[in-house]
């Protein structure tokens, strides 16, 4: 089974849709990009997996790799991966107008 089956696998699982999803949304029920532009954000959150894990069992559950992002946010996270992961994902601009920037191993930055 290729990684992307592996993943897709996993999010239906019962694990996953009855256990650390709901788990992981109740201790974090706002978009966390959306909370750190000081915007409060908890309809249609989706659980996000920080580092793809791409089959491995540790990445798919640990807490700390599980984050809650709105559509847009997650959206915009997923294309992210798929492009340059060098630079710093761009997840809006703050009261001053300066970039918020988030990457998975520093997390929210701005
Ligand atoms: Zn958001």
């Amino acid at each position: 089974m290729d990684e992307v089956a592996a993943h897709k696998r996993f999010l239906r699982s019962r694990e996953w849709q009855e256990r650390l999803r709901p788990h992981h949304l109740m201790r974090e029920p706002l978009c966390r990009f959306c909370a750190a532009l000081g915007d409060v954000t908890a309809e249609d959150v989706q659980v996000d997996h920080i580092v793809r894990p791409n089959g491995d069992p540790v990445l798919q559950r640990a807490p700390e790799n599980l984050q809650t992002l709105c559509p847009t946010h997650h959206a915009a996270k997923s294309q992210y991966e798929r492009g340059d992961c060098s630079r710093p994902l761009i997840i809006g601009f703050n009261a001053d107008g300066w970039p918020v920037t988030w990457t998975p191993t520093e997390g929210v930055d701005g």
